[in-house]
């Protein structure tokens, strides 16, 4: 049974008041909230285990290396990868996608080689590829979306073609919760050749990710949109490819032997990772991790489909709001326009009904203008949020016709 009135004693973040009222928290796009025992992993490496890692031979170290380690065949599980050196640790999904277009792009692509992402991507998934466009004199593709929010197929079929190198798509959109057919996009990309990249920011709190499964060559993920804290991300990448890329900086832990004459390189993960890494934030990653996988994904994604068809037919009792995404398979993100209110203005009086969600482009200006819109809410739901949040957040969207009444016509 999922008891989400105990899941949510484990996140001490929700037992308060904003402006008086009890929080709700609809902003889990933009990052989720951190359980108990995540928080209580980092404070427990602080005070006990603080060290530098892999290089000290000190009993501290020892164990710091140890638990960065674990984490690592923590999340090698959890994604079903084959090796654990194929998990690099990265600053989040945005630096684990700049990795792979500066490292494998950089090396890979030629001139004239086409890149395809689509029209429903996050910056992180636009701006590095078009700087890899720029340098090396590639083409970036645009695959179109359909009225309802899903990618146009029939378009993505026709775009590949034996120029095309990369396709980077997102698992689910962060503006309109469309769960992309990841698996058999990858399938059609391999077909033509092409190296197929997952941008999972969005997924891996909400559903199972199976990378041998999906046979993606590359998933990017953020640490803290599942649980664990910020300044961490995950780059999972094919051996393979991993081992062709050059690495993406150069420091301290990726080196094997350092002259002034030559450097050569340390072997995976460890020749992506330079420099002292987030290791509190690794461990911490690793424990929401544990949590995820004990409360079972299969269960939190059960949750959250009712969860999210609750709330789609509550903010029908609002004919001023029309829903942007009416995607046949979708994640628990709902974003939505209100007829004559600015986006901003219902995030501001829903503040004031202790309620967060998110107003303004989402990181996806694109996106927002094919939708013709400048701006939309976002209420982003995740494991621990109730039906009795989303009343909440509908008698808040109500208030809005209170305060706008004589503009809304
Ligand atoms: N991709 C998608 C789909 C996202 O939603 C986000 C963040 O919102 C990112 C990439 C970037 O993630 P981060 O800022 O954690 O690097």
């Amino acid at each position: 049974m999922y008891n989400v009135e105990e899941i949510r004693k484990d996140f001490p973040v929700l037992r308060q008041m904003i402006h008086g009222k009890p929080l709700v928290y609809f902003d889990n796009a933009a990052t989720t909230q951190k359980p108990q025992c995540v928080l209580d992993v980092i404070l427990k490496y602080y005070q006990e285990d603080n060290a530098n890692i892999h290089r000290g031979v000190h009993t501290l170290s020892e164990r710091a290396t140890r638990k960065y380690e674990e984490a690592r065949e923590c999340i090698q599980k959890f994604i079903h990868a084959k090796c654990k050196y194929e998990i690099i640790f990265t600053k989040g999904t945005t630096e684990s996608i700049n990795l792979v277009a500066h490292s494998y792009g950089g090396s890979q692509l030629q001139p004239g080689d086409e890149i395809i992402i689509s029209h429903m991507e996050h910056h992180s998934n636009i701006v590095p590829w078009q700087f890899l466009c720029e340098q090396k004199k590639c083409i970036l593709k645009v695959i179109p979306i359909n009225s309802r929010g899903e990618i146009l197929l029939e378009d993505y079929k026709n775009s590949l073609s034996s120029k095309t190198k990369i396709v980077s798509i997102t698992h689910i959109s962060n503006v309109l919760g469309s769960v992309n057919p990841i698996k058999e996009m990858i399938a059609l990309a391999h077909e033509r050749g092409a190296i197929f990249l997952v941008d999972g920011a969005q997924a891996p709190a909400h559903t199972r990710i199976d990378v041998q499964d999906l046979n993606c060559d590359f998933y990017a993920f953020s640490s803290h949109k599942m649980l664990g804290p910020t300044g961490v991300g995950v780059l999972y990448g094919k051996e393979k490819y991993l081992e062709i890329m050059p690495p993406y900086q150069g420091g301290g832990s990726m080196i094997r032997q350092v002259s002034f004459e030559k450097t050569t390189y340390a072997d995976l993960p460890y020749k992506f990772e330079a420099g002292t890494q987030a290791i509190a934030g690794v461990i911490g990653l690793a424990e929401a991790v544990r949590y995820l996988t004990a409360l079972g994904l299969e269960n939190i994604e059960n949750y959250e489909k009712k969860l999210l068809s609750y709330i789609e037919n509550k903010i029908l009792e609002i004919p001023e709001i029309t829903v942007l995404s009416q995607a046949l398979k979708k994640s628990s993100i709902l974003s939505f326009v209100y007829k004559g209110v600015h986006a901003h203005d219902i995030a501001t009086i829903l503040d004031h009904e202790g309620i967060a969600i998110r107003a303004g482009h989402h990181c996806a200006m694109p996106l927002m203008s094919h939708l013709g819109v400048d701006a939309s809410c976002r209420a982003s739901l995740a494991l621990y949020n109730t039906q009795d949040e989303v009343d909440s957040f509908v008698e808040g969207l109500k208030k809005v016709k209170e305060v706008f009444k004589s503009v809304i016509t």
